[in-house]
């Protein structure tokens, strides 16, 4: 398995021979990253397997890449229905013997009252846990979310001791952080929030941009 981080709270994700993308192409909103516009290219010329996105907020979806990939491809995205630009379906795709399941969750703070979201679990030789902005309190006593293999998560859930006791008692295998700024451009002091709480831990991983691991 192999995640390479190319957007700011998004990644590809290769499982199985399958390639799927998970809020990969994202549009700007400081301080956090953009799609580098050579990722964005490279995602165009070779598109994905399946492609996936958990909410319309700009740092997480690019409707102009999200209508290029339907209109070239014929392809299935996961989503919302309410993603504008593109026709996002609720149902359980597999593909390659992965299945990616659309987790209906409530995003984090107020925008859960107005945002349509949802989260992915993806299952193949390893079950992987992408929630997007839903709020780490959702997953409480949901068997889906236990004992995943990789639990990929925004700041949110490893900024302050209460979020990351949340995030333990998943009892994920593994945790990759997103949805972080660059270092140098981290004025909201984000990483010295997650670096105290769980800095320490190696549970967790923090993705830089166009980085890849190998698991
Ligand atoms: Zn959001």
């Amino acid at each position: 398995m192999e995640i390479r981080r190319t957007a700011n709270a998004g990644v590809l994700l290769k499982l199985d021979g399958v390639s799927i993308l998970l809020d990969g192409v994202c549009r700007e909103v400081k301080p956090y990253p953009v799609t580098p516009p050579q990722e964005r290219d490279a995602l165009l010329a070779s598109f994905p397997d399946l492609v996936a996105f958990t909410h319309a907020h700009k740092d997480h979806y690019d409707p102009g890449y999200a209508a290029q990939y339907q209109k070239q491809t014929a392809g299935v995205l996961l989503g919302p229905k309410e993603l504008p630009g593109c026709q996002a379906t609720t149902e359980p795709v597999c593909v390659g013997g992965v299945t990616v399941t659309p987790i209906p969750s409530r995003h984090i703070g107020g925008a859960g009252k107005t945002v349509a979201h949802v989260s992915f679990l993806i299952e193949g030789s390893k079950r992987i846990l992408f929630t997007g902005d839903a709020s780490p309190r959702g997953w409480r006593r949901d068997p889906r979310a236990s004992h995943v293999d990789v639990l990929l998560v925004p700041y949110a859930y490893a900024n302050t001791p209460a979020a990351w006791n949340l995030t333990k008692q998943l009892d994920p295998k593994s945790v990759i952080l997103l949805h972080m700024p660059a270092r140098e451009d981290d004025d909201i002091g984000l990483w010295q929030a997650v670096e105290e709480t769980a800095g320490e831990d190696s549970l967790l991983q923090i993705l830089s941009m166009e980085q890849s691991i190998v698991l």
